[in-house]
């Protein structure tokens, strides 16, 4: 009889819809995905993608003492230096109020090239991080917003080659080529070799 050691891993996100995404993606590897537990929350100090996802991932490790995987992601756009790059969450109150702001502070720029990043790094049972990857998916931001899937500023980012915007995509379509789904992809290799 094969038995298959499972290893448990600490989801750092209170998203579902993230925790899932993964789950769905380390099907059939040695680790068993758990939720974070509620009323742990981490404030994003650092200044970089990579250094709030290990900030996050060694935090839950931390916590809980068990392995632990964590994100960080957001929009940079050119034209305005960067932003609203590691604040994207912060950037307004909601959705709406974000995508607004954007588009008020690009107005008629025509430099529209932007870029979502998302960093991933894992913590071993320690905090220590044993694994970081990173994700970037290219495309420019329209001057109003079109489709509506997804979440963020999904209806703004348009993908020049599909001539369409992240929320027109399937879910699948976007995890295929999304920052978040590259990222996942990279630390693979590294999910299947440990613990
Ligand atoms: P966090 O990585 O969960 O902290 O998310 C950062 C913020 O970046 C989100 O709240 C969104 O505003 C934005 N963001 C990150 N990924 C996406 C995406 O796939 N689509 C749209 N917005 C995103």
């Amino acid at each position: 009889m094969m038995l298959l050691i499972v290893t448990p891993l600490v989801v750092a996100t209170q998203n579902p819809g993230k925790f899932s995404e993964l789950q769905a993606t380390l099907a059939g590897l040695s680790w068993e995905l758990l939720l974070m537990p509620e009323g742990l929350e981490i404030a994003e100090t650092g200044d970089t993608f990579l250094a709030n996802a290990c900030l996050k991932a060694s935090k839950v490790a931390e916590a809980t003492g068990h392995w632990a995987i964590a994100d960080d992601s957001g929009l940079v756009v050119d034209a305005l230096d960067g932003a609203p790059g590691i604040y994207s969450a912060r950037y307004g109150q909601t959705d709406l109020e974000r995508i607004q702001r954007l588009l008020n502070e690009l107005g008629d720029e025509p430099q529209r090239a932007a870029h979502f990043v998302c960093v991933m790094a894992l913590a071993d049972s320690t905090g220590r991080i044993v694994a970081q990857a990173e994700g970037v998916c290219s495309g420019e931001i329209l001057r109003a917003p079109r489709g509506k899937g997804g979440f963020g500023y999904d209806p703004i980012f348009y993908l020049p080659e599909r001539e369409q915007t992240f929320a027109e995509l399937t879910p699948e379509e976007k995890h295929q080529i999304s920052h978040r789904g590259r990222a996942v992809q990279a630390l693979l290799p590294k999910l299947r070799a440990l613990p």
